[in-house]
């Protein structure tokens, strides 16, 4: 079987059990064999379940789960495991009420799981930085009524967009939404995601005159029925944003707008790979640190 790219059957078939995904997170984290977080020592005894163990060094109790995303959980490693398997395959999107109904927690227990998920996939993308020729385009989701470019008007979010582009396509892109589209606001987006002295297109929008800082940056003023060769690729990754966002989720909230196109943003950039998403997922999960406060 290949790993990286599981269907439904074959991960039912792999993580059957609460003990089979512990199996899977034991041979991640220590592939070879047990360190102890605090001293490093190698041996432990493993203590009343078959979770946890305790150093033989230093007595430190550490749980298979400890340190992982799934640190202090009440929810059983197979929810999370099929939860996290239905996350990452669902093309558009999955909502907190399906997913609900599919794993069997309650709604605000999948809307946790489903928060620390899009957080940990945020995460992750922060890690590469856009380069090469770029398209810089701003836009605004959410809300009812149409709201006025660059403010985010009658409960619009400003989102900053920025896309590679490679000649026929479209590469990384990275997405922020904003209070409002400003030279402060924008000059953060292009320094958390874009090299320096890369070749960035834009419209006219004067707030976006910022980016010559930093970059080669050309503006155009360009008339609406032209706008889509200057800047076709940013326009059709919002237009699937827009998509993805009504689709599954339309009337979202400000406050969790971020990690819709943290989702968003994390399968946009894994499109060719998409397959993979899910083992993917589950190991970003291993390997990030844990959030307490959400
Ligand atoms: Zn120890």
């Amino acid at each position: 079987m290949n790993m990286s790219e599981m269907s439904f059957i074959d991960w039912q078939r792999q993580f059957y059990s609460e003990n089979a995904c512990l199996d899977y997170l034991k041979m991640q984290r220590w592939p070879d064999g047990f360190i102890c977080p605090k001293c490093g020592h190698r041996q432990a005894y493993q203590i009343h379940t078959r979770e946890l163990y305790e150093c033989c060094q230093c007595h430190k109790q550490t749980s298979v789960t400890s340190d992982t995303l799934f640190h202090g959980t009440h929810i059983p490693l197979s929810k999370w495991f099929t939860a996290i398997y239905f996350i990452g395959s669902d093309k558009g999107g999955i909502s907190a009420l399906r997913l609900k109904k599919l794993i069997e927690v309650n709604w605000r227990t999948a809307r946790l799981i489903l928060k620390k998920l899009r957080i940990a996939m945020g995460h992750r993308d922060r890690l590469y930085w856009l380069s090469g020729n770029i398209e810089l385009d701003d836009c605004l989701v959410g809300g009812k009524q149409k709201g006025k470019r660059g403010r985010g008007a009658a409960g619009k979010t400003p989102i900053i967009v920025a896309v590679e582009t490679q000649g026929e396509r479209a590469g990384y892109i990275a997405m922020q939404a904003v209070n409002r589209i400003s030279h402060q606001s924008v000059e953060q987006f292009v320094q958390a995601h874009i090299l320096p002295n890369q070749y960035v297109r834009s419209d006219g929008l004067r707030a976006l005159t910022i980016i010559d800082k930093t970059q080669h940056h050309e503006a155009r003023v360009t008339p609406k029925e032209l706008v889509d060769e200057w800047l076709p690729w940013v326009h059709i990754a919002i237009s699937n944003l827009k998509t993805f966002i009504q689709g599954t989720f339309h009337g979202i909230s400000k406050k969790y707008v971020q990690e819709y196109l943290n989702e968003f943003i994390y399968r946009f950039n894994r499109r060719r790979i998409e397959k993979q998403i899910p083992m993917r997922l589950l190991n970003i999960a291993i390997f990030h640190s844990p959030m307490n406060s959400c």
